[in-house]
């Protein structure tokens, strides 16, 4: 299978979010000059061939100055030539018009925003240090700079968040005239500062309830569901991360990212001070056949569309419907899934109990 998406993982944040269990650090100046060169050095075993989507994601790519950035563009210009999309995540507080500039000037044709609520108190109680004009003035100067594919991360299930404030969340929304939304719930990761706060996050019938309402008010403003968090108007789903639930090939540079190469997970170290060193990768996981197939099933009904079962047979000289037959029939009887012009896709129902359906695939 060809491989025609690049992850970059620039790890460095100004502060750390109470929620947060990715893999950062915070930024310093000397350790992110280093860093840029071991990305290099990566970035060199890469052919330049036509890579059709880069994503640069993080920790805060943002959190770089200008200069770092200047760099970080010219080196993965080679690779940029050809790509249909070329997305960098980027946070309010660390952005600006000049920072924009650069991105613009290097390529960059899709912003994805930090912004995960417009209620400024929140805001507080998950450690974001912006705030709601910030993330305004950002998006204001992006426009004017010629960005037309902006995407916002909003949140759900943050501490002390009603669900007046999501309708005014989605209002802000509406106003800012965007191409996309990811909105996720929060999940309380071990080892975050929330968790040690003992923070009580929703309940599970709060949760999909609150999913329907979110839904329902983004239909109505012209974003349709994709896929179980992420939303798009019209022409502007995710190209790079619907690789990622096509279950295509990607490589993946920077701490702690991760490579996938037909059978092969090739995942990198998340010691700072090793990647510095060099020493980049850690484990190369080798699949079998069946492993495959079924993280192929797991990330495709993450999809409104489903599977693909006419693509997946060519992919692995297999018919999904005959080796899976129980999984997929009894998921049916009970409503969760459908089969319909050779897509097998989860139901309205199915999407909120994927974890039941999976392991009945397990
Ligand atoms: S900015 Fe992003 S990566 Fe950094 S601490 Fe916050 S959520 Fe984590």
């Amino acid at each position: 299978m060809e491989t025609r998406s690049l992850y970059v993982h620039i790890p460095f944040c100004e502060s750390i979010c109470s929620y947060c269990d990715f893999c950062k650090v915070y930024y310093d100046q000397e350790q992110s000059d280093l860093y840029l060169q071991r990305l290099n050095e990566e970035l060199s075993q890469i052919e330049q061939h036509h890579l059709k989507t880069i994503y640069i994601g993080g920790g805060t790519p943002s959190a770089l100055n200008d200069e770092q950035l200047e760099k970080l563009m010219s080196m993965l210009k080679p690779y940029s030539l050809e790509v249909e999309e070329y997305c960098m995540e980027v946070n309010p507080e660390s952005m600006d018009y000049y920072k924009l500039k650069i991105l613009k000037k290097g390529g960059i044709n899709r912003l994805s925003i930090g912004v995960q609520t417009f209620q400024d108190h929140l805001l507080k109680e998950i450690d974001r240090h912006h705030n709601t004009i910030q993330v305004k003035n950002i998006i204001k100067y992006a426009k004017e700079i010629g960005f037309d594919n902006i995407s916002i991360d909003l949140m759900y299930g943050l501490p002390k968040q009603t669900k007046e404030d999501i309708q005014k969340d989605i209002e802000v929304l509406k106003s800012l005239d965007l191409q996309h939304v990811s909105y996720y719930s929060l999940i309380l990761e071990e080892g975050t500062i929330l968790k040690y706060k003992n923070y009580q996050p929703l309940d599970e019938e709060s949760e999909y309830q609150l999913t329907l309402f979110i839904d329902q008010e983004l239909e109505k403003i012209g974003f349709e569901k994709y896929e179980i968090s992420n939303y798009a108007k019209q022409g502007y789903q995710s190209k790079h991360n619907l690789m990622y639930w096509y279950y295509n090939n990607y490589y993946g540079i920077g701490l702690g990212a991760c490579s996938k190469i037909d059978r092969q997970i090739i995942e990198h170290s998340r010691s700072l001070t090793k990647y510095l060193n060099g020493d980049f990768k850690t484990t190369t996981i080798d699949e079998t056949k069946e492993e495959t197939m079924f993280n192929q099933i797991m990330m495709s009904l993450r999809l409104k569309e489903g599977l693909d079962l006419n693509k997946f047979k060519e992919r692995y000289q297999e018919d999904a419907r005959i080796l899976y037959k129980e999984a997929i029939t009894r998921n049916i009887e009970k409503g969760r899934l459908m089969i319909e012009n050779d897509y097998l896709k989860a139901t309205q129902e199915g999407q909120y109990v994927l974890n039941d359906i999976l392991i009945d695939f397990m």
